[in-house]
This record gives structure tokens, C-alpha cells and sequence, in this order.
């Protein structure tokens, strides 16, 4: 039977008209129709109705980067730039279990969920489809994977290659039939992956017909390291070793010269913007409207619970607006309707499922959510853009729908006791003193 939800404001973002007595009609996992109530389709009659009472109904949200292993240790260093978080944290991190990292997960996929996130890429340095097994069981979509890397270069922690390799295939094997998650290979960065390794995880990417996924140009003393190492910037070194092309995913980008951002443009790979990890880890301002103007594709990405520390992509693209103006001192440099659309449509083009996710049509998956909001003056598509870049929060996040399936319903998911899951999660580490 199809689903019809009716009574919503419907906003598609600033390009597309939106639709204030919208509904869409869901069939299985996709949207078949969508418009206003009064061109409702004949099969509509059939449907289950869904009166969402007047509330606002957007694409689910996708976050293109994230740690979800690491959510355990929410907030254990919070201070020092990135070199010097990621020293401190190493003690805490490097010895984690699969278990434990299936903790992490399953709170890192409750929280996204609750703010509306509906598909999220996630990173991890073992258990490659730890990440997507969790979130498959909770309904959410998502493109897992493992960063490879160099013991020699990042000597914490065991080695994890071919192991991630391994692990992949598996994962791969185990969701063949499995429409919510994707998978990736990757390789944490150019600074701690030796060229060899960066040349065989994107060989066995391609092998594989996966994306790419690497940290990249993060932080200045990283561009000195590897300007140091290879006489070029880490976007050069990278596109000389030939491991960036339109299957590729770089996370950060924040220190990028203009040749590097053609370099970027020319190869078709996309950027992961992750502003509020970026700014905590006092890393800098990546130049989105740049990237954006040279025609790569930028999603918005919340990092881990380490570097941020919530998986708010609401936050995001707030920041993401904020930085910019803040950076140029113009306030034009970038708008709400930039900021919602590298939260949806160009999230998905970043993660290589634009075919399915990021937009409210016909043929595209129903990953929706529905916010309660109001407005003083009424809603208008203007009002609803602005409240949702610039005000609002995961509070007003009534209902999640992925798949054609609700997730989460007035607040609650409907598939679980979270606040169960969570107090097992709590009461099984106890009280970890700090430190
Ligand atoms: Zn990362």
C-alpha cells in the first residue's frame, strides 16, 4: 500500500518552488508523486493518509563526513590544533575494540537520526562495516568504510592494511542485496599513508568500483609537511600520484592555493566541508565559495564527536554561512539556499548517490524529515530557508523518514527503545574517570 503524506509546508531548497499545501505521495521506498493538494494524482485516493498538520518536510539531511566508532569518547580532548588533539586523543582511541566501536556507532547513528540526518559517510581505522551494520539495523542509509594507514607514518595503534581490504570485501559481500548501505575505500591522509599505500588503496577502490575517501589539506603544518616531503602541496602530491579523479572524497580542504582548486575542479573529485571541526581544531577556513565557483562539489560534514563535538548538520550549515562572512567580511560571500543545498542534493553528488538521495522528487528515495516550525509573520519558502540555516536545531525535528520507512516518529524511533540502548551503552563502561 502507498503512503500519502498531505498537510505539509514541502521545501525542496531556494532553486525549486516550494509547495505550502504539499504532499507526497510514497510507494515502497520512493516518491512517486509530488505536488499541491489540489493536483493530487487519481492513485492518491488508495493511499494511507499522513495529515502532517501544516509542519515542514525537507530532504533527509546528509552528513558527508564522520567518526561514529569514536562517539564513546564524546568531548575527551577538546583542546590543541589538530596535531596536537590528535596526540592527545591517541591514548584514549588507539586501542578500541570492534565492540567498542559498535558502541560508538550506535550512538553516533541515534543522534544523527534525532537531527535529521539520514545518511551519513562514516570513517573508521577497523571494523569497515561496523558503521553501516548499525545503522542498517536502525534504518538509516549510509557509505561505510575504513581509512588505511601507514604504521610507519602513524605509528598509535596496530596496523590496519590489508585487514580494511578484507573487511570491505565482506562487508560488501554481506549487503549485496542490502539497498541502505554503500561502502568505500580509503587512506587516512597523505601525511600518514606512504605513496605505495595511497597507489594500492585506490587501485583496490577502483577494483572494486568504490569511492575514494581521504583526509586532505587540513591543516597548514600539514602542507608544510608534505611541501617538505615532495616539494608540493598535499592536493599536487596527491593528483601527480593519481589517486584523485570523480570517485574520489577529500574531507577538509582548508588549505588550498588557486592551482590546487583547479587541480581539484579538473579532476572531478569532491570535497567533505566540515566547518565546526575545522574551526575547533583551529585548522582554518576552507574556501568553499571558491571550490564551489570552480565547479567541485562541497557537502557539509560534522567530523566526529571528538573534533566538534555533535552531529548537528543544522549547526553546520550555519557555520558553514557564518565562517565565510566572517573571513571575507562580505556578507554575500555565501547564502541559506548554499548552505541547504551542500546539506542535501550536493551531499549526495559528493557521495556518489545523487541518483537516489538529497532531493524530493519522483524516483528518489522518501528520505525525508519533518520539522515542526512556526513563524511570527507565517511560513514562507524565504522564513523556512532561513529558520532552517539559522535558528533551528535538532529540537524541532518531528519525524524521520528513510526509506519510505519512519524512522522516528513524534521524537521516538519507532524500531527501538533508545533510551535502553543508550543506558546499556553507559552502564557498561561505568564511570571512566577522566584523564
Ligand atoms: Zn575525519
Amino acid at each position: 500500500m502507498s503512503t500519502l503524506l498531505h498537510n505539509a509546508f514541502v521545501f525542496r531548497g531556494a532553486d525549486q518552488p516550494a509547495l505550502p499545501d504539499g504532499a507526497i505521495l510514497i510507494d515502497g521506498s520512493k516518491i512517486t508523486w509530488i505536488g499541491p493538494m489540489s493536483a493530487l494524482p487519481a492513485e492518491a485516493a488508495l493511499a494511507h493518509r499522513v495529515d502532517l498538520g501544516g509542519q515542514v518536510v525537507i530532504p533527509g539531511l546528509i552528513n558527508t563526513h564522520a567518526h561514529g566508532g569514536l562517539s564513546t569518547h564524546r568531548g575527551c580532548c577538546d583542546e590543541g590544533d589538530l596535531f596536537e588533539w590528535a596526540a592527545a586523543l591517541a591514548p584514549h582511541t588507539s586501542h578500541l575494540t570492534i565492540e567498542d566501536n559498535r558502541r560508538g556507532c550506535t550512538l553516533a547513528v541515534l543522534e544523527m537520526l534525532r537531527n535529521g540526518i539520514t545518511t551519513a559517510c562514516d570513517c573508521t581505522r577497523f571494523g569497515a562495516g561496523v558503521f553501516s551494520e548499525v545503522a542498517t539495523g536502525l534504518g538509516m542509509r549510509s557509505l561505510g568504510g575504513a581509512l588505511a594507514n601507514s604504521p610507519e607514518l602513524r605509528p598509535t595503534g596496530r596496523p590496519n592494511w590489508p585487514l580494511a581490504l578484507e573487511e570491505t570485501r565482506a562487508a560488501l559481500a554481506r549487503n549485496a542485496s542490502n539497498p541502505l548501505a554503500r561502502f568505500y575505500l580509503g587512506a587516512h591522509s597523505p601525511y600518514s599513508c606512504t605513496p605505495d599505500l595511497l597507489l594500492e588503496v585506490k587501485q583496490a577502490a577502483d577494483d572494486l568500483g568504490l569511492p575514494f575517501v581521504i583526509h586532505a589539506a587540513e591543516n597548514r603544518r600539514e602542507t608544510e609537511m608534505i611541501e617538505a616531503r615532495y616539494g608540493k602541496s598535499p592536493i599536487r602530491w596527491l593528483a601527480d600520484l593519481g589517486v584523485l579523479d570523480a570517485n574520489s572524497i577529500l574531507a577538509h580542504c582548508v588549505w588550498l592555493n588557486e592551482a590546487d582548486i583547479q587541480i581539484l575542479a579538473r579532476s572531478g573529485a569532491s570535497v567533505a566541508h566540515n566547518p565546526a571541526s575545522n574551526a575547533k581544531l583551529a585548522s582554518g577556513v576552507a574556501p568553499v565559495p571558491a571550490m564551489r565557483a570552480a565547479g567541485i562539489s562541497v557537502g557539509l560534514g560534522t567530523d566526529s564527536t571528538l573534533s566538534n563535538n555533535s552531529l548537528d548538520l543544522f549547526q553546520e550549515m550555519k557555520l558553514s554561512v557564518l565562517m565565510q562572512r566572517i573571513h571575507t567580511l562580505d556578507g554575500t560571500v555565501m547564502g541559506a539556499g548554499d548552505a541547504f543545498r551542500m546539506a542535501t542534493s550536493e551531499g549526495a553528488k559528493v557521495l556518489g548517490w545523487a541518483d537516489e538521495i538529497g532531493q524530493l522528487a519522483p524516483g528518489f528515495q522518501a528520505d525525508l524529515v519533518v520539522l515542526d516550525l512556526r513563524h511570527p509573520l507565517g511560513l514562507t519558502p524565504g522564513r523556512v530557508l532561513s529558520d532552517i540555516v539559522y535558528r533551528i536545531g535538532p529540537r524541532e525535528v518531528r519525524a524521520v523518514m528513510v526509506a519510505g520507512e519512519m524512522i522516528l516518529e513524534d521524537g521516538a524511533f519507532t524500531r527501538i527503545d533508545a533510551l535502553q540502548v543508550e543506558m546499556e551503552i553507559y552502564d557498561h563502561y561505568g564511570n571512566i574517570p577522566e584523564g
